[in-house]
């Protein structure tokens, strides 16, 4: 089917005037109807009552007659019964003449007045002549011929003219009958046809708008799916100018242009921004690589720093070790002089007393060499060649170690308490945990004047916290470390020790082999009380360690 060129609004404007024109008619079709049945009715009702006051003449003539005969035997004056019946007439037939202008309204309707005019002349000449034969008439027996003398008269002179006018009435009602059932038939015929007829051209109109608005409809739809689906290039057609659908193809042209540039735009922007990724993952690589390099050599001065640490704490120990060393071995080679003399001079078999002195002498030296062995002992796990060696260490052995060789820098200063016990190996390096104990009660000894043994003293303890991880303490009964020195304590090369005396690096390499360790180290401090540096490492084998 071809469509018809309207637009959407046009269609429903035409739509709406043709379904509300049907109404109108088919509301006309029925007020007209209507109308013409109830004029109808009013016309039937007029012929009615005319009907009636000819029936009513008639009744009246007769007792006019009776009316006349019984004055005149009593006397009575008949012209004043003739005056009165006249009277009663004239009301009846102005009465007629109303009804007949109402039966024929806006037609014509002379014939008619005519007709009742004779009537009229008739009855009223009848009346009179009736009256005049009464009253004229001799006394006696001759009422029966005057009733009959009258009677005749009224068929002759007034019963045709009112026979006349009732066929004539009867003819007007058969007429008004067979219209109003014509109307009625016209109305029946109409009331049903029309809304009939009606209800096709809404129904066709509305399947031409819906037919049409669905082809639309579906372009319009067909078109967004294939620009939902990527495809913006086709474009929709585009026919007239007021169109709903045209304005709504233009407006999906104009998106699909619009998003046409838009993903251009965006295809443009994607490859400006592939480009900067490019570039900066080329830049990032080189700062990277940057990185490792220093990353390298920072690892390279770490090494340095610790190794340079240690050196300055067997430095430091040089001299208490030496001492330690001294006496066991001035022990052991006096023992040996005197054994070797003893032997040198002895020239039999060797008494019992000298056999005892002489085992004596040599079990004092060889407990002189085994106080130099551990000694020595303890100095290479300070020195330990592999520093990157993990694995359960035994935290009682290694604070042990470090205490034995710090004892020299402490004698002469504190009493040193040791209480660590049972606790579980923790993870990690002994000969580099020990360098952190050592360096610890290097400090705590150096923080305590010389002298007050009594009154002072460093005392090594240990806990278990929770399940995962043990805490060492150092605490110290020493000088203190005032509040703005405590935050630089961990600092590298911080020290308010004299030059040539401390490097400030003691600390500094204890926090970064705790935290080597996956541990932590924390101080607490009060001027004049003392310090405590608190060395937390998680358990061997415990969750800490994931
Ligand atoms: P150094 O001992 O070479 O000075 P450290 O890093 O080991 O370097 O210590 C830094 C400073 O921290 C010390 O100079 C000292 O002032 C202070 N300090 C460390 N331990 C204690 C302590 N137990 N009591 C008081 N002061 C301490």
């Amino acid at each position: 089917m071809k469509p018809i060129e309207m637009t959407l609004r046009s269609r429903v404007l035409l739509f709406a005037a043709v379904a509300v024109g049907l109404v109108a008619l088919v509301g006309g079709v029925l007020f007209v109807t209507a109308s013409r049945g109830e004029r109808g009715l009013a016309q039937m009702l007029a012929i009615q009552s005319q009907t009636e006051i000819y029936g009513r003449m008639t009744d009246e003539s007769f007792g006019y007659l009776s009316t006349l005969l019984h004055t005149r035997e009593t006397g009575g004056d008949t012209q004043a019964v003739l005056e009165a019946q006249e009277k009663r007439f004239a009301a009846g037939f102005a009465r007629l003449e109303e009804l007949v202008r109402e039966e024929h309204a806006g037609e014509p309707m002379e014939g008619e007045l005519e007709r009742i005019e004779q009537l009229q002349r008739a009855l009223q000449r009848w009346l009179r002549g009736s009256e005049e034969r009464v009253r004229l008439a001799p006394g006696g027996g001759e009422a029966a011929t005057l009733v009959h003398e009258s009677l005749q008269a009224f068929r002759e002179k007034v019963a045709p003219h009112l026979k006349e006018a009732w066929d004539q009435s009867r003819a007007d009602l058969d007429e008004h009958e067979r219209r109003g059932q014509q109307s009625l038939g016209i109305g029946r015929v109409v009331g049903v046809a029309v809304p009939l007829v009606a209800l096709v051209l809404v129904l066709s109109m509305a399947s031409i708008i819906y037919l049409n608005m669905r082809r639309a409809l579906g372009t319009l739809l067909e078109r967004a799916q294939r620009m939902g689906e990527g495809d913006l290039d086709s474009e929709l057609p585009v026919k007239g100018e007021r169109d709903e659908y045209d304005l709504m193809a233009r407006a999906i042209n104009r998106m699909a242009t619009q998003l046409r540039s838009a993903v251009q735009e965006r295809e443009r922007y994607n490859a400006l921004l592939e480009q900067t990724v490019r570039q900066r993952t080329a830049e990032l690589e080189q700062a990277n690589a940057r990185l490792t390099d220093s990353l390298q050599q920072l690892q390279a001065a770490q090494s340095q720093l610790l190794f340079a640490d240690r050196l300055a704490t067997v430095g430091q120990l040089a001299a208490g070790v030496g001492h330690e060393l001294n006496n066991p071995l001035a022990f052991v080679l006096s023992n040996l002089n005197y054994a070797q003399q003893v032997v040198t001079e002895m020239e039999a078999a060797p008494t019992p007393v000298e056999r005892r002195e002489l085992l004596e002498a040599l079990a004092d030296a060889r407990e002189g060499a085994e106080r130099v062995r551990l000694i020595v002992r303890d100095l290479r796990m300070l020195s330990h060649p592999d520093d990157r060696e993990m694995g359960p260490v035994d935290l009682v052995k290694v604070v042990r170690s470090a205490a034995k060789m710090a004892a020299h820098e402490i004698r002469g200063r504190a009493r040193l308490v040791q209480a660590v016990e049972n606790v579980p190996p923790v993870h990690g390096n002994s000969a580099r945990l020990c360098q952190v104990f050592l360096n610890l009660l290097i400090n705590a000894a150096h923080a305590i004047a010389p002298g007050a043994v009594e009154r002072n003293e460093i005392k090594l303890s240990a806990r278990v916290d929770g399940t995962h991880r043990v805490t060492v303490e150092v605490r110290d009964t020493g000088s203190g470390i005032s509040k703005d020195k405590l935050e630089r304590v961990f600092e590298p090369f911080f020290t308010t020790k004299p030059a040539g005396e401390g490097s400030g690096l003691g600390l500094s390499v204890c926090k970064s082999i705790i935290s080597a360790h996956g541990g932590d180290i924390s101080v607490e401090s009060e001027p004049g009380q003392g310090t405590t540096f608190r060395v937390s490492l998680p358990v061997y084998g415990g969750e800490a360690r994931a």
